[in-house]
């Protein structure tokens, strides 16, 4: 999620015990289980896979492509894919979060 009034950071989990991070926050670590508390992160990262799904549930168009984004902070985030581009393999994007959705594009 997007900070309010901090719109250049995305709300993330950071683990307690390992340090890492995950998106979408969460109230336990998926790594290692222990407990966690909301950071702030940057929106940057690099795209690590991406698809174009053809079929989908009725009333969601189709096609849509979305993309795994590695962030700088070292989580992966799922994020829909705007604007009709595909994505460039390992290309610098800025994820934003908006109507409860990653997005980049
Ligand atoms: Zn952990």
């Amino acid at each position: 999620m997007s900070v309010p009034g901090r719109p250049e950071t995305l709300e993330a989990s950071r683990c307690t015990a390992c340090g890492r991070h995950s998106l979408p926050p969460g109230p336990r670590c998926p790594h290692c289980g222990a407990g966690t508390r909301l950071v702030e992160v940057g929106r940057g990262g690099r795209v690590l896979s991406w698809t174009t799904v053809h079929v989908t549930p009725e009333g969601v168009p189709a096609p849509r492509t979305v993309a795994l984004v590695g962030l700088d902070c070292g989580a992966a985030v799922l994020c829909l894919v705007e604007g009709g581009r595909v994505p460039e393999m390992a290309g610098r994007v800025e994820v934003r979060f908006a109507d409860g959705v990653h997005r980049i594009g």
